[in-house]
């Protein structure tokens, strides 16, 4: 769906996306097909066995670059501009389409110039047209809006800033105020989609560099780009702040790395990356199991990933949340101390 309801019934949407086959691979699969059924939203493996699998979405291998952006990326910008948090990951193997889903063809520019200009730079082009709409709406309350983007990468659960690539290992920090961050990485003002691709290129090249210094594939590091949209206003004579993090993450190949022969750096690198990839599932399974209801641990400081990106749960940025908590911790010191006293009573 094209409108931004599809993310308000639930925190955490599934898309598959299928890319075309490679001629060699439709030789290999020879009789074996993905069939979507009613309403694209399951599809079934026909090969041996056969699996179905269900998913929120599924964009088979003829949706375009604009399309899964009006579908996946459009309702985050709407997201973002109602001063909520928003993340998205690219998972997969190695060549199933993460890149090309999240950059695709940042040299040709933004969707005006390329249809395969992928998801990041589309989501940004939206995101400035949206803000020039809304400062335009909000004349009057003195609307205004600053973006700061940081780009960086996790290999072997270290970080490395590919925006300033003299900075490795940089460490993430708690903060009461700040939350969660990355200490000293760089964080770069935009306006304009234009700015941004213009970071995602230098990202991407220095991404380039650091495997090659370090002797990696690419494939095998996570990569997140991150936009912090801090929006001011008047009303009132009171100013108002909001702020709304958006992370787009291209994780590292989920094929099985291998470990088994594997030594020193390689063994450190496959563990490092199936560690993290199961940490990752593991958190959204249990932040979708608590939104059901449940009670559950989230296991954030397992990995460099998910520790990161907390920040997007657990923002301390808004004012209302931390009043929301201070009332909450109230409540629950009134709650014991209710029960204290009606467990007293009843031992007396
Ligand atoms: P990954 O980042 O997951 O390793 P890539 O994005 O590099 O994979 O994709 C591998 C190859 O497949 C690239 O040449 C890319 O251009 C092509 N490709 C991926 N998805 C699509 C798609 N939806 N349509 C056309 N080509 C695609
Ligand atoms: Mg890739």
């Amino acid at each position: 769906r094209e409108d931004s309801s599809f993310w308000k019934d639930h925190n955490v949407q599934v898309i598959i996306r299928i890319r075309p086959l490679s001629s060699s691979e439709i030789s290999v699969q020879g009789n074996s097909k993905c069939i979507k059924q009613e309403s694209c939203q399951t599809i079934t493996w026909t090969g041996h066995p056969e699996s179905r699998f269900t998913f929120d979405l599924v964009a088979d291998e003829h949706v375009s670059q604009e399309n899964l952006f009006k579908v996946a990326g459009l309702p985050m910008v709407e997201n973002c501009m109602g001063g909520y948090n928003s993340c998205m990951f690219a998972y997969g193997q190695t060549g199933s389409g993460k890149t090309h889903t999240m950059l695709g063809d940042i040299e040709g520019g933004t969707r005006r110039h390329s249809v395969n200009c992928g998801m990041i730079p589309r989501v940004f082009e939206h995101l400035f047209t949206r803000i020039q709409k809304e400062k335009d709406i909000r004349k009057d309350e003195k609307l205004r809006f600053t973006c700061k983007c940081s780009f960086l990468e996790i290999y072997n659960e270290q970080i490395l800033d590919l925006l300033d690539p003299s900075s490795t290992n940089l460490q993430i920090r708690e903060d009461m105020k700040k939350g969660v961050y990355v200490e000293n990485l760089k964080e770069i003002e935009v306006t304009s989609a234009r700015d941004v691709i213009q970071l995602l290129i230098q990202g991407a090249a220095n991404r380039k560099v650091a495997a090659t210094n370090m002797n990696h594939a690419s494939s095998r590091s996570h990569s997140v780009f991150t936009c912090i949209i801090e929006s001011k206003w008047e009303s009132q004579a009171v100013t108002h702040h909001r702020f709304a993090r958006l992370n787009l993450v291209d994780l590292a190949g989920s094929e099985r790395q291998k470990s088994s022969g594997a030594e020193g750096e390689r063994l450190k690198e496959a563990t490092n990356i199936n560690k993290s990839l199961s940490t990752l599932g593991l958190v959204i399974m249990n932040l979708v199991n608590i939104s059901n209801g449940k009670s559950l641990h989230v296991p954030y400081r397992d990995s460099k990933l998910t520790f990161l990106l907390q920040a997007v749960v657990n923002e301390d940025a808004s004012g209302d949340v931390v009043a929301m908590r201070l009332q909450i911790q109230q409540l629950k010191k009134e709650v014991s101390r209710l029960r204290s006293f009606v467990n007293g009573r009843t031992e007396n």
